[in-house]
């Protein structure tokens, strides 16, 4: 065994379970077991600290459904866009609102609830979709298009959004694009979810840019569901409309991970296969813990969902970075986008 550290503390054993006590110097080994142990104890001080400065501060905790298990648990709210959106336009309490998820979320947050402090605990947690459409592309396809009304998914920048006509989620797409009196839309940036609308809706849907995805809901394939069937003959297939067409063919619901959660708590069945990043198993199980969740592919984590760790969540919280700010002439447009889609709902 070989020694790697020491720390502050001490093994005890009690009732035939081993735990570790504060106040004793001991010597860390490379044992698994130890450094587990070591591990655990970390995040009960982390968890320990976060809540005592979200009470001193007056702070809110909002997950979004693919952070790490670890933040999920520590949050006051945990949801999709829509309910996040929705949780941070109607806070009145908090001063301090720490939004773990990505970039444009956490914009949204501030844009709809300006009185706040809205924090990222990451900087550079920014979703690779929303990058992928600028406003000169918004603008080149209004010039194009001038009687189509242009609807942006939230996983768009506020500059974007400031662009559009009225903002939608995975949620609610196909309600929205519904509402408007118009038979062609601009649609971005997720070229799936503009197809999965247009075939929901029968209107012509262009989808701005031409190619925009989501790394992460690209990874499942069919092939995978095949196989994962033979062992769970009986499970039902939940696909995210961010994934392929050829996924939406194999599944036998598709939605938003919010729309998951309710398929998954109100269905009969006992078994799922989840096509939608690998962190929303954490919920549905916590939830559900009589069913079986399996993901379609056990690579699809979202790296940019990942970055916000317990440690920088603390730090952010100590230290009130990063403060997200969104200049008010974009705020005030992007504002009116976003509440057009709630008027929607
Ligand atoms: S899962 Fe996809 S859409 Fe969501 S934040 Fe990650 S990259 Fe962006």
């Amino acid at each position: 065994m070989q020694i790697i550290g020491s720390v502050n503390c001490e093994f005890v054993v009690r009732n035939g379970r081993t735990s570790l006590e504060r106040g004793k110097s001991i010597y860390l080994h490379s044992c698994p077991s130890i450094v587990s142990l070591i591990q655990a104890q970390t995040m009960m001080d982390l968890t320990a600290k976060i809540q005592k400065l979200k009470k001193e501060k007056k702070a809110i905790i909002l997950a979004h459904n693919y952070q790490r298990a670890e933040i999920q648990d520590i949050a006051d709210y945990i949801g999709d866009s829509i309910e996040l959106s929705r949780k941070a336009m109607t806070e009145k309490d908090a001063e301090i609102i720490v939004f773990c998820a990505v970039d444009f979320m956490a914009e949204s947050a501030a844009i709809l609830n300006p009185s706040k402090k809205v924090l990222l605990p990451t900087l550079g947690a920014r979703c690779p979709m929303a990058q992928m459409l600028t406003t000169d592309e918004i603008r080149r396809q209004k010039a194009l298009h001038p009687k189509a009304p242009v609807v942006l998914y939230v996983n768009t920048l506020a500059q974007s959004k400031a662009e559009c006509d009225v903002c939608c989620t995975s949620a609610n797409a196909v309600e929205v694009i519904n509402s408007l009196d118009a038979k062609t839309v601009l649609f971005g940036p997720d070229r799936n979810l503009a197809e999965y609308v247009a075939e929901k809706t029968g209107k012509t849907i262009i989808p701005l840019p031409e190619w925009g995805f989501c790394p992460t809901h690209l990874l499942f394939q069919p092939e995978d569901v095949t196989v994962l069937k033979q062992d769970h003959p009986n499970a039902v297939v939940m696909v995210h409309p961010e994934c392929s067409g050829e996924m939406r063919k194999v599944a036998d619901f598709i939605g938003s991970t919010s729309k998951m959660c309710r398929y998954a708590k109100d269905s009969e069945a006992k078994e799922f296969i989840v096509g939608t990043e690998e962190g929303i198993l954490h919920r549905l199980r916590k939830e559900n813990p009589d069913k079986k969740f399996f993901t379609a592919y056990e690579g699809a984590v979202c790296p940019n969902m990942k970055l916000t760790t317990m440690d920088r969540l603390y730090a952010s919280l100590k230290e009130e970075k990063h403060l997200v700010k969104v200049p008010e002439n974009v705020a005030v447009k992007a504002r009116a986008a976003l509440e057009r889609m709630f008027q929607v709902n």
